[in-house]
């Protein structure tokens, strides 16, 4: 058999392949939705089943709103008979425990739409042997690993202090109760808090999800007793701002959070005066992330625990009040801050640096490029320094950064190319072969 011949077969095979997936269901007479069914098993997966009364529509999907999103999960589902399932694969898309999801399915038949009642499943942590106990105390719902039940309700009531202390400053109730699961070592907790957990967390707070993850395991009683009113803290403050545009600057959130643990920022003032001298981090250097070191977070959140404590101290104890309701209104993070104190933002910063005698810190300015160092034809000797007479790689003799010549070369695309051609050849010619076998 030539060339030709083998792929024109192959072709055919392919057309008839594609005629079957494309070829049109058979005729429906769908009716509606019978019984739903939804379930759980952490870290393995999420099944949701459902009747379909007549048989299948003609296409069907399933919607999965998790709380704390606001964005609608869509996945089209192939019934079988009279009945059709969607599994999320947990191991896959983690999913943070204590989330809720709301599920519907959905029919289209033609121009008409069905939509099921709203279901709610909650993915929960049911991993075997954590034996969970659970209690209620005030706002809090206290969830713990078998056997740390007196730890547990001690911090119940830290929390419930800590949030009414968070409630009275911000001027704004809790929306609900809050849960807080309390796991006995690391390993429980970090596998609760999956792939993405930083290896130095010791609790967690996703006030989206009005829950609060912590460990007891290695960790001193005083870490974990201030943990619980941190942690609980942010979860007023995120109700307390809760608006559809932007969440508060991080420095703020972290540094009243910081705050509340004692009331005060005794314990932060000494780090951010020893850093004074050697330059403090600007405020809007720090509203989205902070800093990936140690010493530099750290400071993050003592600059943010000090700025709270200077805001309350020269401006009242309702400056935080104004400024929650300020967030609550849709103001930005410059409007909050002058709704809360009088001041503009950056009077309130340099009154901040000039508190700690330190200087106003200033941008810093990026390090020129360095000459690329990658070989490309044209200078067939090139060896990583550019050479004297100066490729499209040499640096000017000012040290200001050259346009980098960073086009693909076009023999690096021809190789490309070819290789392509070959696999591509290959696999028509295997495939060919192997329908020649069967066929
Ligand atoms: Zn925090």
């Amino acid at each position: 058999m030539g060339h030709l011949s083998r792929v024109a077969r192959l072709l055919a095979i392919a057309a008839m392949l594609l005629a079957s997936f494309g070829a049109p269901p058979s005729v429906d007479a769908f009716s509606g939705f019978g019984a739903m069914r939804a379930d759980a098993t952490y870290g393995r997966d999420m099944t949701f089943s459902v009747q379909l009364s007549g048989g299948a529509p003609t296409d069907l999907e399933l919607l999965l709103d998790f709380e704390g999103t606001d964005a609608t999960f869509v996945a089209p589902v192939t019934a079988s008979g009279d009945s059709a399932t969607y599994r999320w694969d947990a191991n896959q898309d983690y999913v943070t425990p204590n989330t809720s999801i709301g599920y519907r399915w959905r029919a289209t038949i033609g121009d008409r739409v069905v939509t099921s009642p709203e279901a709610e499943l909650l993915y929960d942590d049911d991993r075997a042997g954590l034996g969970w106990g659970t209690a209620t105390v005030g706002d809090t719902v206290l969830h713990w690993v078998g056997g740390a039940e007196d730890q547990a309700r001690h911090f119940g009531d830290l929390a419930a202090g800590a949030a009414q202390r968070a409630e009275g400053i911000l001027g704004h109730a809790l929306n609900a109760p809050v849960d807080i699961f309390v796991y006995r070592d690391r390993d429980q907790f970090f596998g609760a808090l999956g792939p993405g957990a930083r290896e130095w967390t010791g609790a967690a707070a996703y006030p989206e999800l009005r829950t609060v993850f912590m460990y007891l395991e290695g960790n001193p009683q005083s870490y974990l007793d201030s943990v619980v009113t941190h942690e609980v803290t942010h979860v007023v403050f995120a109700d307390a701002t809760d608006n559809p545009y932007h969440r508060p600057a991080r420095w703020l959130n972290e540094g009243f959070a910081t705050w509340s643990e004692q009331q005060s920022a005794a314990d932060q003032r000494p780090l951010v005066a020893s850093m004074a001298g050697s330059g403090l981090l600007a405020f809007p250097a720090i509203d989205e992330q902070f800093p990936i070191d140690d010493t530099s977070a750290r400071l993050a959140y003592a600059e943010g625990a000090t700025m709270i404590d200077m805001i309350l101290s020269q401006h009242g104890r309702g400056a935080m009040a104004r400024l929650a309701s300020a967030y609550r209104d849709g103001r930005t993070d410059a409007q909050a801050l002058r709704q809360a104190t009088g001041e503009p933002a950056e009077q309130l910063y340099r009154d901040y640096f000039d508190s700690f005698g330190a200087a106003q810190p200033r941008p810093v300015a990026p390090d020129p490029l360095l000459p690329s160092i990658v070989r490309t034809p044209s200078e067939p000797g090139a060896s990583g320094a550019p050479g004297p007479g100066g490729g499209p790689t040499a640096a000017p003799a000012d040290g200001s950064p050259t346009p980098a010549t960073d086009a693909t070369p076009a023999w690096l695309l021809l190789v490309l190319i070819a290789a392509g051609v070959v696999i591509v050849a290959w696999a028509v010619w295997r495939a060919a072969s192997s329908a020649r076998r069967g066929g």
